[in-house]
C-alpha cells in the first residue's frame, strides 16, 4: 500500500481564503500559533513547511498577497481570491439546483 503524503493540494484553499476573509484586511501569519495563525484554517496534520508550501501556491494563484519567504507572512486576500470564493459559491448553489431536478 503507498503512504499516504499530505501535499498542498491535499490541502482545501476554500477554508483558507474563507479565514484571511474574516480577517478583513489584517495581516495573516504563519507561526504565532495566535487567532490570525493560518494553520487554524488547516488540517491539524499538516507540517509548517507545507503551510507555508501551501501559501506560497495561493501567492502564485494570486488569490492571496504576502510573502512566503519564511518571514511572518502578513497574508491578506486578493479580488483575486475573493471572488475565487464567490465563483466557489455560485457553483455549489447551481449544483445543489441540479439535484433538487
Ligand atoms: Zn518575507
Amino acid at each position: 500500500m503507498k503512504k499516504f503524503l499530505l501535499q498542498c493540494k491535499n490541502i482545501p484553499t476554500e477554508p483558507i481564503l474563507r479565514f484571511l476573509e474574516k480577517l478583513d484586511g489584517e495581516w495573516a501569519n504563519h507561526y504565532f500559533r495566535d487567532d490570525k495563525d493560518v494553520h487554524n484554517a488547516m488540517p491539524p496534520a499538516v507540517s509548517d513547511k507545507l503551510v507555508l508550501a501551501k501559501m506560497r501556491v495561493l501567492i502564485r494563484k494570486g488569490y492571496v498577497d504576502g510573502c512566503d519567504c519564511g518571514c511572518r507572512g502578513d497574508f491578506v486576500i486578493t479580488e483575486k481570491g475573493k471572488e475565487y470564493l464567490k465563483k466557489l459559491v455560485n457553483t455549489k448553489y447551481n449544483l445543489a439546483k441540479e439535484e433538487e431536478g
